[in-house]
């Protein structure tokens, strides 16, 4: 373990933690008060089969807390993020298959580690607000964001809050049928959206239906242009979210719905199709706006740090921890 050093002149007080629990990696960051990143951890999730999953996120908490301390910037609150059922209210995260974690009392073990305001939320909920507050659905009380990652999951904000659903799951659209009696889901249903859609079914499908094992959704994305396998898949990936995404146009009214993860890395190539199959699939109203994800793969992690503040009793600035260039509107 490298000892943090300082970069970016010196640290306000108001600084707080955000931790976002992956099934690959965490991470945790310090934010300052103007909500820029100033000292970042990046451990393995899974580094030791053997060792305690909660444990494990424990330690990331405390040794971001140290390394704070060491930087002259003690924090004031902390936020952990993870994947799977949370109960936001309770500070519980009830069940997260792909970290292991079944009715872990997060909230009030770190709270008992460190001592500070601790707020646990939902990782694609968390990445909502950071959009709400300061990226691509900035201002808006009425959006959907989809990370388009290994699975799917939408954060649906209604009136300015992400709605959690009467079982702390709602946004599961990945496993909303596109294809009904379609291919398989690892989740028991057939025709799910995330089959085809998603960064990691795009990946599987391409390898099942013979296509190179080793490509991921990247590489199927370049291939397009000279791979009739690539052009299919990915072809069929665009439209089974445009149709997707007509259901839940119709269902919630939305007035924007902002894509991310790796898929929407691709650029016009996912989002015109995508647009042209939404706006195909809707004969009687216009569409929303379908834009980028202004944050990527540090959504989940600002909208922690948002909630840290919050937790901290602090104000959220419209705008803060905005990133350095501004979405393109399309
Ligand atoms: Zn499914």
């Amino acid at each position: 373990m490298t000892a943090p050093t300082r970069s970016g002149g010196p640290i306000s007080t108001g600084c707080v933690l955000a931790v976002d629990v992956g099934g690959t990696t965490m991470k945790g960051s310090l934010f300052d008060e103007d909500g820029r990143i100033r000292h970042t951890v990046v451990v393995p999730s899974r580094a030791d089969a053997d060792r305690d999953p909660v444990d494990a996120v424990r330690a990331l908490c405390r040794r971001l807390r140290d390394d704070a301390l060491a930087l002259d910037a003690p924090p004031v609150g902390i936020a952990v993020v993870t994947p799977g059922i949370v109960d936001e209210a309770a500070g519980i995260v009830r069940y997260a298959s792909n970290i292991r974690f079944r009715d872990v009392p997060l909230r009030a073990l770190v709270r008992d580690d460190l001592g500070l305001p601790v707020a646990i939320g939902h990782d694609a909920r968390a990445a909502g607000v950071a959009e709400a507050v300061a990226g691509a659905a900035r201002g808006l009380d009425n959006f959907l964001l989809l990370p388009l990652g290994t699975g799917i999951a939408a954060t649906v904000v209604v009136h300015g809050e992400p709605v959690p659903g009467a079982t702390s799951s709602a946004g599961e659209v990945g496993h909303m049928p596109v294809y009904p009696g379609g291919e398989p889901c690892p989740c028991g249903q057939r025709g799910c959206l995330e089959v085809y859609a998603s960064a990691g079914g795009l990946a599987r499908r391409y390898a099942r239906l013979g296509g190179t094992p080793e490509l991921d959704s990247r590489a199927i994305a370049a291939a397009t242009a000279t791979d009739p396998l690539a052009r299919s898949v990915w072809d069929t990936a665009t439209h089974a979210l445009g149709t997707a995404l007509a259901t839940l146009t119709l269902t919630l009214d939305p007035a924007r719905i902002v894509l991310g993860g790796g898929l929407a890395e691709a650029g016009p190539q996912l989002f015109d199709p995508v647009r042209d199959a939404l706006r195909s699939a809707l004969a009687w109203r216009a569409a929303p706006e379908v834009l980028p994800s202004a944050f990527g793969a540090v959504a989940a992690q600002v909208g922690a740090a948002v909630l840290a503040r919050r937790a901290a009793g602090l104000a959220v600035p419209e705008g803060w921890a905005a990133p350095v260039s501004e979405p393109v509107a399309g």
